[in-house]
């Protein structure tokens, strides 16, 4: 019996972990305003979407993958968006909880943690999700990187997603 109420009392708190998490999973939108806070500014530079593929627009899911091209050098990154709605009569905006992954070291080093316990991490988290951030977000913000912010502005220009 001892065993049993020692066992619930090690597995409470992390049930209790698990549903605050879920409850403050964040909107795009609440991502794109803490990109500022965590990065300290708001210019994102010259960045260019070279190509963008959407899938699910007549599901709950609404997936946004663009590769997003430095202008320094030629080199391109994956960005993945993905947006949950709760009924297929609701339009696809920023407002709506989201997932979301950039390829670069930006996001690893400083997004990926936070991002995985806000559950706003999109795909099988690596060990950058795992480990928590040094130097930039220790507080563990959920947030973008810049190329995240260059990819939903495009999706917002382009009326994929409503602002
Ligand atoms: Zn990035």
């Amino acid at each position: 019996m001892q065993f049993i109420e020692e066992l619930k009392n090690l597995i409470r708190p992390l049930v209790e972990e698990a549903l605050i998490e879920e409850a403050n999973k964040q909107t795009l939108r609440q991502l794109i305003d803490n990109f500022k806070q965590v990065f300290n500014t708001s210019v994102y530079g010259s960045l260019n979407p070279r190509q963008r593929k959407v899938y699910g627009e007549d599901t709950l899911e609404l997936k946004i993958v663009t590769e997003i091209k430095s202008g320094s050098s030629n080199k391109g990154w994956n960005t993945v968006i993905v947006l949950h709605r709760k009924s297929l009569e609701d339009p696809w905006t920023i407002d709506l909880p989201c997932e979301v992954k950039c390829a670069c070291p930006a996001y690893r080093f400083y997004a990926s943690n936070a991002n995985y316990r806000a559950k706003n991490f999109y795909g099988k988290p690596d060990k950058w999700a795992r480990q928590r951030a040094e130097k930039k977000n220790t507080a563990g913000v959920p947030t973008m990187c810049k190329h995240l912010m260059r990819s939903a502005e495009q999706a917002v220009k382009d009326d994929v997603v409503e602002m």
